[in-house]
């Protein structure tokens, strides 16, 4: 699969479509997700095009990672959910859930 610009999370980066942003830095943008699972359901996607967690894993610079991860924490830090705790998940594939093949973690809390 070759990564395509049209996906959703590619037109919400370049701001054809809005969202309910949390944080934006040079990594990452994390919003709300569109149709919520959990009281608090927040997507981080990183800024660069990877399709999913195995092109990030493998593509990415050791920069990027740091920064996407770093991103995660902080995006949990101004959810203020460090604490309580919360559930990450990722889906890899069509297979394996995956809608928007641009990557991204679902952070989930019911805090
Ligand atoms: P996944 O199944 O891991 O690819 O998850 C894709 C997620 O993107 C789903 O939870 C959708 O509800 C969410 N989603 C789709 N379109 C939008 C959008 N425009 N803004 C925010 N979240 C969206």
């Amino acid at each position: 699969m070759i990564y395509s610009d049209q996906n959703i999370f590619a037109k919400i980066l370049k701001k054809e479509i809005p969202c309910e942003k949390i944080l934006e830095n040079n990594f990452i943008l994390s919003f709300n997700d569109i149709s919520p699972k959990a009281k608090i359901h927040v997507l981080v996607i990183p800024k660069s095009p990877y399709i999913d967690i195995y092109d990030f894993n493998k593509n990415a610079s050791k920069e990027e990672i740091v920064g996407f991860w770093n991103g995660v924490n902080e995006t949990i830090e101004k959810l203020q959910i460090v604490d309580n705790g919360f559930q990450l998940k990722v889906h890899k594939g069509e297979t394996g859930g995956q809608e928007v093949f641009h990557f991204h973690v679902h952070i989930l809390s019911n805090d």
